[in-house]
């Protein structure tokens, strides 16, 4: 995973994690990339400012206060997530084990029963809770 400091045509700043460095040109040519604050996908890298004395500076440490707001992060990494992630809603234990069998590791998410998790668990098919509900791919 590399992470990388981006910034859209607004002036946005956000990180964004990628598989691999070709990751973001393949996301950003897919449309799949876009501004977790305007929504915009003119996204591009930002480029890394060397440390600038505060007085001359209150705009942009105004703007990096935004970027720390929990939610704005939080929907930030949903939205990542699901362009990432296939939705598989209550398949989710069923897809959970076939891709741990294949070996071919992807990504889904969905719903499942503490009962299906607790199994998951115990044959060793790795899951995480998601901090957000996931949304259905009609209202995305
Ligand atoms: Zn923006």
């Amino acid at each position: 995973m590399i992470v990388y400091d981006l910034v859209c045509d607004g002036s946005h700043r956000f990180e964004a994690w990628f598989g691999s460095s070709g990751d973001f040109d393949d996301q950003k040519a897919r449309g799949l990339l876009e501004c977790p604050f305007c929504g915009s996908a003119q996204i591009e890298k930002a480029v890394m400012a060397p440390a600038v004395p505060a007085k001359s500076n209150q705009r942009a440490e105004r703007a990096s206060l935004a970027n720390d707001d929990p939610m704005a992060r939080l929907l930030q990494l949903q939205r990542q997530f699901e362009a990432q992630s296939e939705y598989v809603g209550d398949r989710f234990a069923e897809e959970a084990r076939a891709i741990h069998s294949s070996g071919v590791l992807r990504s889904v998410h969905g719903e499942a029963t503490a009962e299906e998790v607790k199994s998951l668990r115990e044959e060793g098919v790795p899951l995480l809770p998601l901090p957000f509900r996931p949304r259905a791919r009609s209202d995305a």
